[in-house]
């Protein structure tokens, strides 16, 4: 037998590839003719003139990598501005930067269970982000997964509530769907039980809210003392990293023992000089928020209008279903073979197993490329699509 540890990698791509869900990597092109309705730079920043130029000129001073941890060498001015820009303008005492959302939620939901000598509760929305649900698995905290969007379940999991501490976690606006999550009950349930909140805003922060401030402020939910909110600098901001955002004493705890803040290299320069001019150029034109979710809603009452199944957004995501993994594949190529990028989402990226093209809005998409990405849509709908 030749020596080949992982042939078993292909027998197991082979039973996705004859189920339609083997993934692709496909370079884009610089200066791609697709119109991109697959990206999440909702707020169309990431190539603003501003957000580049402050990125190249943040390499040019401090380097292309931060050169190491945040604790050691990788701390820049940049780095402290951004945290204490992104805390003012979403109304929290601090923040702390991450190399990713990833990280940071992996981060929050570690450090913010598990004190030495009790492990704590867990509280997880059952259509989480894959890197919340990482963190619960990384936490030492016994997990109780609710069902979606059900708070009454959350109240009746925080009663298994021993000693130590616990904590609710949920996205503010979940991915595939884009549908939101009821954040002012969840927190009063969090204050009845005595519980913390942790609420991932990657798909809120930049369109919900008064100018972008996300969804737990337009909750009323900035600066409570029970909230911890997790965003991302990759969407709205149009640039890479991430940020934990709440109490100062939260956020130096973090410091002191979130593994994925002391041993993962600090947030590239570039990355952290582009995420700040992108949110000062959001602090000046709010109504990029504003015209966000007016595209995403123009999105909706098109693709519904034309028969079909999708649902009403309460952020910038737009879902539309399909009837099976591999229809969605060629309706997604399709699509973009007319000129037309959006999402494909199948088994096992989607809770439910259905499998569903994603349509993100952007603030800088024209009534006449909105009327045209449905037109594309809507022609290539499979039947029963
Ligand atoms: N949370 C949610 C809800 C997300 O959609 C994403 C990105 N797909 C993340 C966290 C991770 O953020 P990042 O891409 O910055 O690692």
């Amino acid at each position: 037998m030749p020596y080949d540890p992982f042939a078993w990698t292909a027998s197991a791509q082979r039973r996705r590839a004859d189920a339609g869900l083997r993934r692709t990597l496909r370079p884009r092109a610089a200066r791609s003719a697709l119109l991109d309705l697959a990206g999440n730079d909702y707020l169309g920043l990431s190539r603003h003139p501003r957000v580049t130029a402050a990125a190249a000129r943040a390499a040019r001073t401090w380097g292309a990598g931060s050169g190491g941890s945040r604790l050691v060498t990788g701390s820049t001015r940049l780095h402290a501005r951004l945290e204490a820009e992104l805390a003012a303008f979403c109304g929290f005492e601090a923040a702390l930067v991450f190399s990713s959302g990833y990280t940071a939620n992996l981060a929050a939901v570690t450090a913010l269970t598990a004190p030495p000598g009790d492990p704590g509760l867990l509280v997880s929305d059952a259509g989480n982000h894959a890197s919340l649900i990482d963190g619960c698995r990384l936490s030492r905290a016994a997990t109780t997964v609710t069902p979606h969007n059900d708070p009454e379940a959350v109240r009746k999991a925080l009663r298994a509530r021993g000693t130590g501490p616990a904590l609710v976690v949920s996205d503010s606006v979940f991915s595939v769907d884009g549908e939101a999550a009821p954040l002012a009950a969840l927190a009063e349930v969090c204050r009845a039980a005595g519980a913390g909140l942790l609420i991932d805003d990657a798909h809120g922060f930049g369109v919900l809210g008064d100018g972008g401030r996300g969804a737990p402020h337009a909750a009323g939910l900035a600066g409570d003392p029970g909230t911890v909110v997790t965003v991302t600098l990759s969407k709205a901001l149009g640039s890479q990293g991430g940020a934990v955002l709440g109490p100062a004493r939260v956020i130096d705890h973090l410091v002191d023992t979130a593994r994925t803040f002391i041993f993962d290299t600090g947030l590239a320069p570039a990355a952290a000089g582009g995420a700040l001019a992108a949110l000062r150029l959001l602090r000046r034109e709010p109504a990029r928020a504003a015209r966000v979710r007016a595209v995403a809603a123009g999105l909706y009452t098109r693709l519904a209008a034309a028969g079909l199944s999708t649902a009403r957004p309460d952020a910038a995501v737009v879902p539309v279903r399909a009837p099976s993994p591999r229809a969605a594949v060629r309706w997604a190529a399709d699509c973009r073979a007319a000129g037309v990028q959006v999402g494909c989402f199948r088994p096992p990226s989607v809770p439910d197993g259905v499998s569903r093209l994603r349509l993100t809005a952007r603030a800088d998409l024209p009534e006449a490329e909105l009327e045209r990405a449905v037109g594309t849509v809507v022609a290539h709908a499979p039947a029963g699509g």
